[in-house]
């Protein structure tokens, strides 16, 4: 399982956009799938406070392999609002489609997916909701009528304007309708029920005029919301907003692997599964499942940008000065409080005795060590183990140390159950690199990375 969690995320590396100079909430555009064939465009996070939906569209980008038909992904659309769990940090995003003044902040991002919506090679569209209630068709309750949205397929009509045929992915209402049967065969409780909701935008809905899917349909493009319901956790959203998902490529003949299965369990694995964060092209790297609220004398490059790339769409990192925080969606993993030093880039591996084998060690690796490690002696270089206090006290390097769990002080580990710790390089004055070593004897994650990002240095960032 490890090994194919590990294949996912070389994957997901190969599928990153050009990513060059993204912002940490810029959002991510991921290109998948061999390049021929049909092209599904899958939208999320267009509202900040739906996780289901951004979240499987982030899994799409780290745990599928597209064989035959391509995938493209913005699973964090607006990323302001995700990371304030809000509708919408500028307004809602979804209303402006129609009409966007050049000053709105989200101008910007409302203009790339637009271009993204009308791409020749782009069949077809969907954007992922979370919505209220239930929807159904009569009303049976508050909680479950005509009014509600969660639990549907949206069409704006029923069909495209000029609709070819019957099969045609233009007919919105019958692939809506296959979609919604396909789901309800995998009901966990009959409430969950999917049904088909039209809109009928055309005939004078005026705010779903403004959103994304009338925006691709008045474009020729057929376009479906999907909403899982706010009723439902986290896991059973993402869980119903997948099975939507492979319906819909299914029908147009797009084929792809995944490495786990969709059931409430594994989609709730996968969700918190092979966090992990690496700093300055990976001269730093953090593992974040278990990470502990926060990090002190985070060895942080003076005076310079701060890139960064982590193994998820929802991770980034925001901050200045004093504190970075670290994000899962609109979680708070870790804060990192720095130390700024000047950086020496020259080191690449690290000659280190694992369990009493010889290894060379990669900076920005986890070593997996079961007894005891130990670091051999580089010239020039001093070793720290962060949470380790030689008998003799000072400053002097660590190597040559032969050390177990129990000679580290726990409350110095990256984890909060104590089993990870930060092994750090200095060549004079200057950070070298970083390598954590596990306890729990877990390999070593790859060096990874889905999405590559930059934090601009403020002018306040060295001291
Ligand atoms: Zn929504």
């Amino acid at each position: 399982m490890r090994l194919v969690a590990m294949v996912g995320l070389l994957l997901c590396v190969v599928s990153v956009a050009s990513a060059k100079h993204l912002g940490p909430l810029d959002y991510t555009m991921h290109r998948m799938g061999p390049g021929h064939g049909p092209t599904l465009l899958v939208v999320g996070g267009i509202q900040g406070d739906e996780p289901g939906g951004f979240t499987a569209a982030s899994l799409l980008t780290t745990r599928y392999n597209f064989t035959k038909g391509n995938v493209w992904v913005a699973p964090n659309l607006s990323f302001p609002s995700i990371i304030l769990s809000t509708r919408g940090f500028h307004g809602d995003m979804n209303r402006k489609f129609a009409f966007i003044a050049p000053d709105d902040p989200d101008y910007k991002t409302i203009m790339s997916i637009k271009d993204a919506i009308l791409a020749p090679e782009v069949d077809l569209i969907l954007n992922l909701h979370d919505g209220s209630g239930y929807y159904r068709p009569t009303a049976i309750n508050s909680m479950l009528n005509p009014a509600r949205w969660g639990q549907s397929v949206i069409i704006d009509q029923e069909e495209l304007d000029n609709c070819p045929d019957h099969n045609h992915l233009g007919n919105l209402g019958n692939l809506a309708r296959h979609v919604a049967a396909q789901v309800n065969s995998k009901l966990l409780n009959a409430l969950h029920v999917y049904h088909v909701k039209n809109t009928e935008t055309r005939l004078g809905d005026r705010e779903m005029e403004k959103t994304l899917t009338y925006f691709a349909i008045t474009h020729g493009k057929p376009a479906f919301g999907v909403e899982a319901s706010k009723d439902l956790s986290h896991a059973q959203r993402t869980y119903y907003h997948l099975l939507a998902l492979e319906a819909f490529m299914r029908r147009m003949g797009i084929e792809f692997t995944r490495d786990f299965d969709i059931t409430p369990a594994d989609v709730e694995r996968v969700i918190h599964e092979n966090l992990n964060l690496a700093f300055y092209d990976n001269r730093i790297f953090l593992d974040l499942e278990n990470v502990r609220s926060q990090l002190n004398y985070f060895p942080l490059k003076k005076d310079a940008d701060m890139p960064f790339a982590a193994s998820s769409p929802r991770v980034t990192v925001l901050g200045a000065g004093e504190e970075y925080t670290v994000y899962h969606g609109n979680k708070v993993l870790t804060r990192l409080r720095p130390e700024y030093f000047d950086y020496d880039e020259s080191l690449q591996s690290v000659p280190m005795r694992i369990d009493g084998q010889r290894r060379q060690v990669g900076i920005g690796q986890m070593v997996g060590v079961r007894e005891s490690f130990l670091v051999e002696a580089l010239p020039e270089v001093r070793v720290n183990v962060i949470g380790y206090a030689p008998p003799s006290g000072g400053q002097e390097s660590e190597h040559g140390v032969l050390l177990t769990n129990a000679d580290i002080q726990s409350r110095f580990s990256v984890d909060v159950q104590g089993t990870i710790y930060r092994v750090e390089f200095y060549k004079g004055p200057k950070f070298a690199g970083m390598i954590l070593v596990n306890f729990r004897g877990r390999p070593a994650a790859p060096p990874v990375v889905c999405t590559a990002r930059v934090l601009s240095s403020p002018t306040n960032a060295g001291r």
